[in-house]
């Protein structure tokens, strides 16, 4: 095929990789997943290697890798607090120094290269719902600095090498996604309460459950990043992409208890450090530039996500 794209996914065994990488090759590219599976699983990309366009590379992108594609997909880095936390060190790596190979690959092959970026970069945010232009409320020395610090850092490179380089780039801040796929021992809050409930074990809330996030399931997430990847040269972000519809986490419980009619009990335990208060995107700028808005309802996306858990349950391993 002559206009078949070579695309590199790195971090593309994981949750929102594996899925960018299943809606990259039913459009008919030859895509390449560059993954150390840290967090990642093969066995989410097992029906992808039987088609001939698809190729798994077992590396770790904070060392230099030399290929040749069209266009890069960033993804690659632990990102549930838990396993980022784990091996923090590590964890700044991934996202400075395999942000400065990506970027050095792109620079030498000229390609396009996405930034699979975060709410994070907002912090424990002071300004509601979260714009692009909001710089973030974030502490540089705590428990989740590596994954914040690391992915506002290689924000800062995405624009470096524009400015210095001239690089087509495109930085996407991605809020709270969930769906298949994910890690069942992930320790985010979709995983972790829908896996309690459908064992009948007690529902963690950390704090006192007032928290907010807002939820976005992972096919609309897939079309927004898509999309923004398809964008002129002078789009670059950043730019949120997320749903805006906000819930307590004691609400998400509930929901969560209801649709796997479960008789599980809450319990209270402590809220991390620096767990953020109130988390919503403001999407104007995708709206508007992408002509994008999510369209899967918070039960819809939670019944599909159930689904697939108690099918996991059922069949281990
Ligand atoms: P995930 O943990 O399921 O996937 C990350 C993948 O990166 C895994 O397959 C892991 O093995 C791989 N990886 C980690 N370190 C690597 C390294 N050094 N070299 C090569 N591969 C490596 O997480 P996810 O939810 O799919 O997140 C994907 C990306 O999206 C991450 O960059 C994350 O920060 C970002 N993101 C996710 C969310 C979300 O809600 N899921 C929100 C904001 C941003
Ligand atoms: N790099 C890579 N693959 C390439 C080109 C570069 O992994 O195809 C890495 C390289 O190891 C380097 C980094 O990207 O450390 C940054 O490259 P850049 O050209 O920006 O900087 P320099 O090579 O001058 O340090
Ligand atoms: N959370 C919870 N119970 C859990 C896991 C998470 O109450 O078992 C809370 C967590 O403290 C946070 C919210 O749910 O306030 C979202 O947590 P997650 O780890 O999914 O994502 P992040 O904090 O990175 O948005």
């Amino acid at each position: 095929m002559i206009d078949q794209k070579r695309i590199l996914v790195t971090g593309g065994a994981g949750f929102i990789g594996s899925h960018l990488c299943s809606k990259l090759i039913r459009e008919g590219n030859d895509v390449l997943c560059v993954d150390n599976l840290y967090t990642g699983r093969k066995k989410n990309i097992s029906e992808l290697l039987k088609n001939v366009n698809f190729e798994y590379l077992r590396h770790d992108i904070t060392f230099p890798l030399f290929i040749e594609v069209d266009e890069i997909y960033n993804l690659a880095c632990p990102a549930s607090p838990i396993h980022y936390q784990n091996d923090p060190v590590q964890t700044t790596k991934v996202n400075v120094h395999g942000a400065i190979n990506m970027l050095g690959l792109a620079k030498r092959i000229k390609a396009k290269i996405f930034q699979a970026s975060t709410s994070e970069v907002y912090g424990d945010p002071t300004v509601h719902p979260q714009l692009e232009s909001y710089a973030g409320n974030v502490n540089c020395i705590g428990p989740r600095s590596c994954y914040d610090e690391g992915k506002r850092c290689a924000e800062t490179l995405f624009f470096d090498y524009r400015r210095q380089h001239g690089l087509n780039i495109k930085v996407a801040r991605i809020f709270n996604t969930y769906g298949p796929n994910m890690h069942p021992n992930d320790g985010r809050v979709v995983s972790n309460f829908i896996i309690q409930a459908l064992k009948g074990m007690p529902i963690t809330i950390y704090g006192d459950g007032s928290q907010t996030r807002s939820f976005c399931y992972i096919d609309d997430l897939i079309e927004a990043i898509t999309l923004l990847m398809a964008t002129p040269n002078d789009v670059t972000g950043p730019m949120n992409i997320g749903n805006p519809d906000e819930f307590q986490i004691l609400e998400l419980a509930e929901r969560i208890t209801e649709l796997t009619g479960s008789r599980s009990e809450v319990v209270f335990q402590p809220l991390p450090m620096d767990d953020p208060k109130q988390r919503r995107p403001d999407i104007t700028l995708a709206r508007q530039t992408l002509n994008w808005q999510p369209k899967i309802k918070l039960k819809e996306g939670l019944e599909k996500t159930i689904q697939y858990f108690d099918n996991l349950l059922s069949r281990p391993g």
